[in-house]
């Protein structure tokens, strides 16, 4: 059976628990905030079901994608309401338009983040968007595998152990599965996202948790979004909006609207302050999860056209297998091919959290033992990585080379030697 010496051998995916004969799996959350599967062991049957569909024990080899594309979508509203190039909406509505289902994360009415399901197009918007915090699987996995095996498409959408989960959890290939992922730079505590949103209900809002915890009051939140483009898709913020019901209809107001490196919360997830253990030694990076599709962000797409750069979002899309990729091409995103060895190198180079684990912040107990004691801000900021003077002297030379035009230099005199030693 399943037991949980090391928390970093546990990235919560679930499959135990839902693949138990017995139900006797459930989760507990740990004083961090995150859930790990205990065991009863007096209904225990010794089956071993349990260990076999966990991605910690059932490591594949790294591979590399079959294809890598620059991608947005053409419809610019989706795109802007989307953390990259509003991809995940274009394969979604596809499926949907061809019977299918759709499973993602979402958030549910207390702004917990949730896996669940969509069967219609005005229920994506909900699924839109990355949300920095763990989703809970739920029974995800199962009512997948109840669709797959009635014969209908399905799409899932999850971090690449929650992909590697349900691979695991189905125990055969389906063709009729999408299994989508995304680049993931780990995630955070849902018990220090708790802490976060109320502190700032509490400070910004009216106080006491209302337009939380009472959602039928006049005041309520009516969105969450951790990607807000307003200031640009680079410039991306962290953006709280409530409605209030007026004598003239509904009313929404931004209440917070912060860029990503002033936001609290962002701050702690960006400094790998409050990540689950096992995302310090992520069992899936390298494309070790095997889903079709990995979803990311573009960010250095200036650098390879900067025609395709209008900072309201570009996906890159790694295409992992032969359906994966036929499926994008079916789509009808804008998007070209980056496949040359200098694009797969600089997207191995640029985007290091597709090839490593994050880094734990050595402050990272003291975070977790500072909540509630200070505020939220106080400690994000106080304990954050300070860059040493040999960083901010790299930095400093990079962006002079940058604005010399040096790296545009290297890269032509590197393209016509290419071009001309065929
Ligand atoms: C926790 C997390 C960390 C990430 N880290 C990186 C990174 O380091 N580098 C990078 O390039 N990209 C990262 N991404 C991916 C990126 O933010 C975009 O989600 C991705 O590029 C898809 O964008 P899109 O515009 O196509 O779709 P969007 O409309 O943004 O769709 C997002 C999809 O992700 C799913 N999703 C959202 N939140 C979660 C969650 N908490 N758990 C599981 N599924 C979720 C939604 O269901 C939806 O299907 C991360 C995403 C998340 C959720
Ligand atoms: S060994 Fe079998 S019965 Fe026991 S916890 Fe694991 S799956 Fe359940
Ligand atoms: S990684 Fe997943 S399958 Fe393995 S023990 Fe943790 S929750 Fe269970
Ligand atoms: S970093 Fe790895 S372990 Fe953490 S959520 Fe992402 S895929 Fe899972």
């Amino acid at each position: 059976m399943i037991q949980i010496t090391r928390k970093e051998a546990c990235c919560g995916c679930e499959a135990c628990v839902q693949i138990c004969p017995k139900a006797c799996i459930s989760l507990k959350e740990d004083e961090e905030g995150f859930w790990y599967p205990h065991v009863d062991v007096s209904k225990c049957v010794d089956c071993k079901l349990c260990e076999q569909v966990c991605p910690v024990l059932h490591q594949e080899e790294p591979t590399r994608p079959l294809h890598i594309y620059a991608a947005k979508n053409k419809n610019e509203e989706i795109r802007l309401n989307s953390s990259s190039g509003g991809i995940f909406t274009l394969l979604a509505e596809d499926v949907l338009r061809r019977g299918g289902v759709v499973f993602g994360a979402r958030f549910n009415q207390e702004w917990k983040v949730v896996h669940a399901y969509a069967q219609r197009e005005e229920e994506l918007a909900d699924f839109r968007g990355s949300k920095y915090v763990q989703s809970r699987i739920g029974d995800a996995y199962r009512s997948a595998e109840f669709f797959l095996k009635a014969g209908q498409e399905v799409m899932f959408v999850g971090a690449p152990c929650q992909i590697r989960g349900l691979k695991l959890y189905l125990r055969k290939d389906y063709s009729n599965l999408l299994a989508v992922d995304f680049v993931c730079h780990g995630v955070p505590s849902p018990k220090v996202w708790r802490t976060y949103l109320n502190e700032i209900i509490d400070r910004e809002g009216d106080g006491k948790n209302s337009v939380l915890s009472h959602p039928v009051k006049s005041r309520q939140v009516e969105r969450i979004n951790f990607r807000s483009k307003s200031k640009g898709w680079k410039k991306y913020s962290f953006a709280l909006t409530l409605s209030e019901a007026t004598a003239e209809g509904d009313k929404n107001t931004v209440l917070l609207s912060s860029v990503n490196y002033e936001n609290a919360y962002m701050k702690a997830f960006l400094d790998d302050l409050c990540l689950r253990p096992s995302c310090y030694h992520c069992p899936c990076k390298r494309f070790k999860s095997r889903s079709d599709l990995t979803l990311g962000d573009y960010w250095w797409i200036g650098n390879v056209d900067v025609s395709f750069d209008d900072d309201k979002g570009c996906s890159i899309v790694y295409a992992n297998s032969d359906k994966g990729d036929m499926l994008l091409r079916k789509t009808e995103a804008e998007m070209f091919h980056t496949d040359s060895e200098r694009d797969i190198k600089e997207a191995y180079l640029f985007e290091g959290a597709v090839s490593y684990s994050a880094r734990k912040n050595k402050n990272r107990t003291a975070f977790f033992e500072g909540q509630g004691r200070i505020s939220f801000e106080e400690l994000a900021e106080s304990l954050r990585r300070k860059k040493t003077k040999r960083e901010w002297a790299v930095d400093w030379l990079k962006a002079g080379l940058k604005k010399a035009g040096v790296f545009k230099m290297v890269k032509d005199i590197y393209k016509s030697v290419k071009y001309y030693g065929r």
